[in-house]
């Protein structure tokens, strides 16, 4: 695994404990030297995890919207950011340069960026493992509604299972990067 696209929150969160998470997880990506790959914005969790990729020596790629560029406040410092023309856009070229997804706490667009990756792999479109953090139980209710997905015959247990659910990042990161092994970038 050479790269990893993180998906989290535009906003900083409540309690600092988020914040210090996003850069932790930078810092942690930039120390095994892989590519970090986000939506390039300097707010909240997302500027966080950047800035702190980059000061610890990593290599850190944005891909922002155009129409984004100033409410998200497209970072200027990043090894590489790229404007893009769309949302869809945004996410498909995400998809492309990574080798693995990583969903740290956020609202409805870190959402949107999670079920859309992680439902390409149920489709087939690649094969790149997705992990959700279920940080200090922030996603608790989710990994609760997804079982009761496949207990209701909605959701097929094995492409249940592709999604891989931790409470540390650094196992966490450690589960994506054995899963991402053999699994061909497309
Ligand atoms: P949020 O989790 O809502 O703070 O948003 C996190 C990131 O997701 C931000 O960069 C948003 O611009 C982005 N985002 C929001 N909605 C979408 C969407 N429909 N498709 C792709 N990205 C989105």
């Amino acid at each position: 695994m050479r790269s990893i696209c993180v998906f989290c929150g535009s906003s900083p969160g409540n309690r600092p404990e988020y914040m210090d998470l996003a850069r932790a997880t930078g810092r942690l990506i930039a120390e095994r030297q892989l590519t970090l790959v986000y939506g390039g914005g300097k707010v909240g969790l997302m500027g966080a995890l950047a800035d702190a990729a980059l000061a610890a020596g990593g290599r850190v790629i944005g891909i922002i919207p155009q129409m984004l560029l100033d409410r998200e406040a497209g970072h200027r410092g990043l090894t590489e950011l790229r404007v893009v023309s769309s949302l869809s856009e945004r996410k498909f070229v995400m998809g492309v340069l990574s080798d693995a997804f990583l969903s740290l706490p956020g609202g409805i667009g870190t959402l949107d960026e999670l079920f859309e990756a992680w439902s390409w792999f149920q489709l087939g479109l690649h094969k790149k493992p997705s992990g959700l953090l279920n940080f200090q139980g922030y996603y608790d209710h989710l990994v609760q509604f997804l079982d009761l997905a496949v207990t209701e015959g909605f959701q097929n247990p094995r492409h249940r299972a592709a999604l891989l659910v931790g409470t540390e990042i650094e196992s966490l990161l450690d589960q994506l990067m054995a899963a991402s092994q053999g699994a061909p970038s497309t």
